[in-house]
């Protein structure tokens, strides 16, 4: 194993083995492939001080390092939502008041009836400032949101009057099968371990109960390639250390199958649709 050229000192102690002796671009990394437990990863691109890298095994694009939690709270505060800060929506977007993004969510809740209907329990992990909650509420489902971010959760709750918890899922440890509807909207992104988050989903989601997520699609085609950052121009989507995790549905839906979730309907979203270039995914709990 050994590293790309291009790969300077701090991305190489990222890796186990590292050498200058090959020309191959081959590394190895400190924690497996979060999708097939493979160690051995291409880079794609350098963002100092992060490397975006590509499973030789699955395909599955991921970052390393992974920040850790102190610093992915700090991304998450007020300023993300604004728009004046130098991560999130942008100044203008108006993500806390925007309404008319309350359809998607009404949309969601809808598939997931397709699945199973209320009433029962559902949890929104990385609620944000809690529209699905509040689709889901009209619907009839007791539900809870969970963020790490202390802004977003004290909006919903003062807002909106929802039931909202601050920490990751795992901290807040719900009971073994006590969640009907576990949903994770443009989540499974931002966290350092999708596997883990999505063995802690197993864990607390009753047999038969729905995971319902949406992510971006890394096969998506860039909208704008016009635009695009000439720093990332061997892959586009690139935006640590916001996203750190680009599945497509391939890497997606193994995660799922080896988590013990089965996936029952997957949707892409183009052209013509303010999703453009997402997937969303509804998988049901095995056993
Ligand atoms: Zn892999």
């Amino acid at each position: 194993m050994s590293r790309i050229g291009s790969m300077d000192k701090t991305n190489c102690t990222q890796a186990n083995t590292c050498s200058d002796r090959s020309e191959t671009s081959i590394i190895q990394v400190e924690d497996p492939c979060e999708v097939c437990r493979e160690y051995l990863v291409e880079p794609v691109l350098v963002l100092h001080p992060y490397t975006v890298v590509k499973c030789l095994r699955c395909g599955f694009i991921y970052v390393i390092p992974r920040p850790g939690l102190p610093d992915l709270e700090s991304i998450y505060e007020e300023s993300y939502f604004t728009g004046q800060g130098p991560y999130g929506y942008k100044p203008g977007e108006n993500y806390l008041y925007d309404d008319t993004r309350l359809g998607i969510f009404v949309e969601r809740i809808a598939t997931i009836e397709r699945y199973r209907k209320p009433p029962g329990f559902m949890v929104d992990v990385g609620c944000a400032n809690g529209f699905s909650l509040r689709a889901a509420r009209d619907r009839g489902w007791e539900c809870i949101g969970i963020d790490i971010s202390e802004f977003a959760v004290n909006f919903a709750r003062e807002r909106y009057g929802l039931n909202v918890i601050r920490g990751t899922l795992r901290q807040v440890a719900l009971g073994d099968a006590s969640v009907d509807v576990l949903t994770m909207w443009d989540f499974i992104e931002h966290v350092p371990s999708p596997r883990e988050e999505c063995m802690e989903a197993n864990r607390i989601v009753k047999p038969g109960g729905i995971l319902a997520l949406s992510t971006p699609d890394a096969d998506a085609p860039n909208p704008s390639p016009e635009s695009c950052d000439p720093a990332k121009a061997a892959f586009w989507q690139a935006d640590p250390p916001e996203h750190l995790q680009y599945f497509n549905a391939s890497t997606i839906s193994r995660l799922l199958a080896d988590t013990g979730f089965h996936v029952v309907n997957l949707i892409f979203f183009g052209k013509g649709d303010r999703r453009e270039g997402a997937m969303e995914v509804y998988a049901v709990k095995g056993g």
